[in-house]
């Protein structure tokens, strides 16, 4: 062991201190202490039988764009760096969890392919796009997912296809040591310029409804049941509350944006005022969409 680490897990692609800043698309404060940034799946296997082996906890970080970082984060975090090429056979594209999720839509559309539309403004990897069975536009990754792989938490790769319940709204069945490695979409041949057509409608769309130019995280709570977070957020009069440089927006109440130097602390607490404002003016309470770390629970 050198320092707190194992030395096989020294030995992999990796480096310190880097602020979640940089790591983010909310670019809240926080160190990440040790980066692992496999680019082979044999170096991604080691780190988690390594770990496993240490008994180590770590955290696995995709694009960083439904994630709210609140604090300094100790354990070792992987975020894979993977340079396998995206196949295409047949109606069937599959990629690498480190691959750009906007990257994939667009060469789904170059490739003639529909089925991934929905997918042109999500921001973040495949991997974590998988993982959170992200969606928009009445699409969802499970509606395309054909198959994926992923490491256990003791370090096995498996191949499967998805079964019923294995992924809900914004949820799926891994836990925080499972990492996807890869994942097929079955989509349907189609012409190209009426795909592209569709993306810019719904690019349209979200440009006219969600804020531009200030660093977020897209909607910070899920939709309870029949209802939409946004409104009931907007309908508790809340557009454009404060708390230091953290904001609800006046343009997509669910939208928390950073306006520049936004501290933790302060996104917090507007976190939690928006909460108690809902719950009291609507007796709703809201669940948070992204996912948060460092706050000490976690
Ligand atoms: C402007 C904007 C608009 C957005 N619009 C939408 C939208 O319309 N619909 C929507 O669903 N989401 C939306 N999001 C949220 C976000 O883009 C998605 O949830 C995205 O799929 C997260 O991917 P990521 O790689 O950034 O994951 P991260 O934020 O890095 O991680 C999210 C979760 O996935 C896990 N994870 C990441 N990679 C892996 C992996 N390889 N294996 C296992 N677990 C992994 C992490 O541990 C974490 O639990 C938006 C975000 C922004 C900033």
């Amino acid at each position: 062991m050198t320092g707190l680490l194992p030395d096989a897990l020294l030995r992999l692609p990796h480096r310190q201190e880097v602020p979640f800043a940089r790591l983010t698309t909310l670019g809240l404060g926080g160190l990440c202490h040790w980066l692992f940034e496999p680019s082979t799946e044999a170096e991604a296997a080691l780190f988690v039988r390594t770990c496993h082996q240490a008994g180590l906890r770590y955290r696995v970080l995709g694009g960083g764009s439904n994630l709210v970082v609140l604090g300094d984060i100790q354990e070792p975090v992987l975020r894979l760096r993977l340079k396998e090429p995206v196949i295409h056979e047949g109606g069937n594209l599959t990629a690498p969890a480190s691959h750009g999720h906007i990257v994939l839509a667009d060469k789904a559309a170059e490739l003639g392919l529909s089925g991934l539309e929905w997918a042109s403004g999500i921001p973040g990897s495949l991997g974590g796009a998988i993982r959170m069975n992200a969606g928009a536009h009445g699409g969802e990754w499970v509606q395309v997912l054909d198959r994926y792989r992923f490491l256990t938490p003791e370090g096995e790769v498996v191949e499967k296809r998805p079964e019923p319940g294995e992924f809900t709204y914004r949820r799926s069945w891994f836990g925080p040591s499972h990492i996807v490695l890869s994942a097929t979409a079955a989509l349907a041949p189609s012409d190209s310029t009426a795909i592209r057509r569709t993306m810019a409608q719904f690019q349209q769309r979200r440009e006219g409804s969600q804020p531009k130019g200030v660093r977020n995280a897209g909607c910070i709570f899920k939709n309870p049941p029949g209802l939409s977070a946004g409104r009931l957020i907007d309908e508790a009069g809340l557009k454009g509350l404060r708390v230091g440089e953290a904001e609800v927006s006046s343009l997509h109440a669910n939208f928390l944006v950073n306006r520049g130097h936004a501290h933790p602390q302060d996104f917090a607490e507007l976190m939690a005022q928006v909460r108690e404002r809902v719950k009291a003016v609507h007796g709703v309470e809201l669940d948070t969409e992204v996912e948060i770390w460092g706050a000490g629970q976690d």
